[in-house]
């Protein structure tokens, strides 16, 4: 069994990775910005059923350098999750780019440095997806242009640390090389181990709860959060995987379709009508979320998982079946109403 470093123990895949890697009977390290997240923690993965004497955790932040070589000296691979990660605009880009970028370069500089064998980084369909050439059906070859005015913070900020971890493993020299691996996952939903639901869980909360009043002509992929740190760990030792990017994704679809979903299954406030572009892009005149969402109307955006399912075996569950799963869930926290 090996010795893995999970960053970002306290975010909602990281913690499905974390669970995921004990269940499995691994040594587990896990990074917190702050070690007082302990206990909470702890009782997230005693209840899910895991032993956690076989876990440690490790204060280190994305933006400064110490902790981190104390947390990876000795690992064999790095499942490197961490990053900032928010569904609204940042005042300026560089609160996003920034911890992003340095994180990566501590995370994988300090794994090269102590020999780990390889590390996992958590990537995303936003570093692929806008490539703003009109295209629609997009394969791990495809890179969203960091440089086009319509790229927002958090794409530019997935694209360029992913770009950088690429470019860190690419500069080694000698024998003994880290490789790198890295998952893209599309929009990722599904129950979460803590109390805390997830940012991106936090837009079907915003649906079930009526706060999304009718659904604008938005196309996504979606992947469960099991199926998510599966995928990881599947890449952490697959023969085949390292040097390769890997698109995690069960189905797409438009926004419509999912909370006609959600609405057929008894949450009322879910939209049943779609909102005409021309008032999304009204409301996007006052609120920079809502532009930031203008940017994607009508843009299909096709991401098969077809190199995860054939070079790993990866398999990913009915996203229907996710969609109600996460909705009861936050019904039973009493998060819809
Ligand atoms: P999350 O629950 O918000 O987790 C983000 C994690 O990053 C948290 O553990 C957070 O720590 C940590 N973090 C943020 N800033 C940090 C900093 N300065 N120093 C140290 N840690 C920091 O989000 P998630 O959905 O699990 O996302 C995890 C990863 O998946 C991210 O890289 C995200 O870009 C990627 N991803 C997510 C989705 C999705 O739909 N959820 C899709 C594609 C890719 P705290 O708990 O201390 O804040």
């Amino acid at each position: 069994m090996a010795q893995v470093l999970v960053t970002g123990a306290s975010g909602f895949i990281a913690l499905h990775c974390i669970n995921q890697l004990l269940e499995q009977g691994h040594q587990v390290r896990g990074t917190v910005r702050s070690l007082s997240r302990r206990d909470e923690l702890e009782a997230a993965l005693t209840k899910a059923g895991r032993d956690v004497r076989a876990l440690s955790l490790y204060e280190a932040d994305l933006t400064k350098a110490e902790g981190w070589d104390e947390a990876v000296a000795g690992c064999d691979y790095v499942l490197h999750v961490a990053s900032p990660f928010i569904l609204g605009v940042p005042k300026h880009e560089d609160e996003l780019i920034k911890p992003a970028v340095s994180g990566t370069d501590f995370v994988v500089s300090a794994a090269i440095r102590h020999k780990v064998k390889r590390v996992v980084l958590t990537s995303s369909g936003a570093a692929i997806t806008d490539t703003h050439d009109g295209k629609t059906h997009f394969t791990e070859d495809d890179w969203t242009d960091v440089n086009h005015p319509k790229t927002s913070a958090y794409y530019k900020s997935k694209t360029l640390a992913e770009k950088h971890a690429w470019d860190l493993i690419a500069q080694q020299t000698g024998k003994g090389k880290t490789e790198l691996s890295v998952i893209n996952p599309t929009v990722v939903l599904g129950p979460t181990l803590t109390e805390d639901i997830g940012t991106s869980n936090d837009f079907i909360r915003q649906i079930v709860m009526g706060k999304v009043p009718a659904a604008a002509n938005l196309h996504f992929g979606f992947v469960d959060v099991r199926d998510v740190a599966a995928a990881h760990i599947l890449a952490m030792t697959h023969k085949k995987a390292a040097g390769e990017r890997f698109i995690a994704s069960a189905d797409e679809m438009w926004l419509i379709e999912l909370t006609t979903i959600l609405n057929k299954a008894g949450y009322k406030k879910a939209p049943t009508g779609k909102m005409p572009n021309w008032l999304v892009k009204i409301f996007g005149l006052f609120d920079a979320p809502t532009k930031q969402i203008s940017e994607l109307l009508d843009s299909e955006r096709f991401t098969p998982a077809d190199k995860a399912k054939s070079v790993l075996g990866w398999q990913a569950r009915d996203i229907n079946g996710s969609i109600l799963e996460t909705a009861a869930q936050l019904k039973s926290m009493g998060m819809s109403k």
